[in-house]
């Protein structure tokens, strides 16, 4: 596949450093309130990504951090820290803040159809990894101790900024915004690997160390998260583009720090999903999340919808009107997929094979998701039988993870109660739960009633020409494949 990689700022074509296998990492959630439906963006493509990977044949061995300690408000190593926040806000403990919120997330994921990752790992859980590399970090001359803290020397590498053109100046405001130097750093955008002094309220859970109790800064837990369960090269990092800098930039530096070689070959990040005032962020406290999606009758799966039909290198804006236009195309799918037929012969295994060169070359280029519902469409309009039809849809929702045939199943049986009780005087009719063949069975019933014989005999041969046949009985009518 093509894929842009923010790192060279270009659409490359996708390499591993083990053919055939790719090692993917994504950053995960902090876990002190629910995600809202733009982080959500950033985890679907990411999902959508992992899976048209997998498609393609690769084995995918993906990783991802839940971020339990040590993220402060701000990302350049100032504020409280984000957990303690949110255990003051409820009342509870860090850890119960976590637990919470962790399987808050994972249910949401699941929801929207987001699979869990091969890898999770809680940063809490790796804490002695962590101490580990930071001493490693200062015995090669790359981190220092000041103030009580450790901090990553920006200054012993030949390049910092990698994911921007923009000079360092640029770059360098969002860390000076408001933000009081810290006196200890050498260099402005030198960054904390260990706390064990904080001008904030004391962290609640902390660790002892070479250099003192104290907690982990929060970019060190993806490098060493990822260095532990992906190894050495790393073909694939993911997160939204907020992460780029400074997070990303300073997973660049530790890791290649520390490993005396390019770590990370591939960058992927997720534009943001906007509301029309502004970003969508949790810190501000209102955000939209899937519940409330949910308590608003909307699937949780038309949001999915939403987001494929958008690229993931363009901000996206949330509106209410603009995810009722997506729950109604969606709903109007499963309608066109429920309304095909399951008798009608074999899959044609060369039409299939064309439709799918098609997906693979459309989503293949820089993941184009619209493309690839697009070409959904393409399968309901092409000239194959429906059971081709179905076996293309099905083989597309690896990747797109829309349970198609799951929910056009569903539709059909809702279709198919209704139909038994749709007759008058309680008509009731059965068979194979076939909402097509259930509604002419009822038109002969009813012709009959209308005392329309030849309209009846013409239904009953109609059957008969697709094999079914149909036994009046008292009450209604049952009908089966011959
Ligand atoms: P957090 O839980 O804050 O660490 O963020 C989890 C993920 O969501 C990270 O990859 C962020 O970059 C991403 N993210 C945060 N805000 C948004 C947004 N408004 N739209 C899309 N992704 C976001
Ligand atoms: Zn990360």
């Amino acid at each position: 596949m093509y894929l842009y990689n923010s790192a060279t700022h270009k659409k490359e074509e996708f390499r591993t450093h083990t053919p055939g296998r790719v090692e993917m990492y994504t950053c995960g959630p902090t876990v002190y309130h629910f995600a809202h439906i733009g982080n959500l963006r950033s985890y679907i493509m990411e999902d959508v990504l992992e899976k048209f990977l997998r498609y393609e044949g690769y084995d995918v061995n993906r990783v991802m951090n839940i971020t339990d300690v040590g993220h402060l408000a701000s990302d350049a190593d100032t504020g409280e820290d984000k957990m303690l926040k949110g255990a003051k806000r409820e009342n509870k403990s860090v850890m119960d803040i976590a637990r919470f919120y962790t399987d808050a997330f994972f249910d949401d994921c699941a929801k929207l159809n987001i699979k869990t990752p091969d890898v999770v790992q809680p940063a809490t859980g790796l804490i002695g990894e962590f101490i580990r590399v930071v001493s490693a970090l200062i015995d090669r001359g790359y981190a220092y101790l000041a103030g009580g803290n450790v901090y990553f020397d920006t200054s012993r590498l030949d390049r910092y900024y990698v994911f921007n053109d923009h000079d360092e100046e640029d770059l360098a405001v969002g860390v000076r915004e408001g933000v009081e130097e810290d006196e200890n750093k050498r260099n402005k955008n030198d960054f904390v690997l260990w706390f064990t002094k904080s001008k904030f309220e004391d962290q609640a859970l902390k660790w002892d160390s070479p250099w003192g109790v104290g907690y982990p800064g929060w970019h060190i837990e993806c490098s060493c998260i990822s260095m532990k369960f992906n190894g050495e090269y790393l073909d694939l990092h993911c997160g939204g583009v907020d992460n780029a800098f400074p997070h990303h930039t300073n997973e660049i530096a530790q890791s290649e720090a520390y490993l005396g070689h390019p770590w990370c070959a591939q960058w992927f990040h997720v534009h943001h999903l906007n509301t029309n005032s502004g970003k969508m962020s949790k810190s501000k406290g209102e955000f939209l999340t899937v519940s409330l999606l949910e308590e608003k009758g909307y699937d949780p799966l038309a949001y999915r919808f939403f987001c494929l039909q958008s690229h993931y290198r363009k901000g996206l804006v949330f509106s209410w009107e603009n995810l009722d236009n997506a729950a109604g195309a969606y709903n109007k799918l499963i309608k066109r997929i429920a309304a095909l037929t399951r008798l009608d012969g074999a899959v044609d295994e060369e039409a299939a094979a064309q439709l799918k060169e098609r997906f693979l070359t459309q989503v293949g280029n820089d993941l184009n998701t619209a493309q690839g519902i697009t070409c959904l469409y393409d399968v309901l309009k092409a000239p194959v039988n429906d059971v081709t039809k179905r076996a293309v849809l099905a083989s597309f929702d690896q990747v797109l993870s829309l349970s198609l045939l799951e929910k056009a199943a569903a539709l059909r049986e809702k279709e198919a109660a209704q139909a038994k009780t749709a007759g008058a005087d309680g008509f009731t009719i059965q068979g194979g739960g076939d909402p097509e063949i259930d509604a002419l069975v009822l038109q002969r019933a009813e012709a009959k009633k209308a005392k329309n014989f030849a309209e009846a005999d013409r239904i009953r041969e109609e059957l008969k020409g697709r094999g079914i046949e149909v036994t009046d009985v008292p009450g209604g009518a049952v009908w089966k494949r011959i």
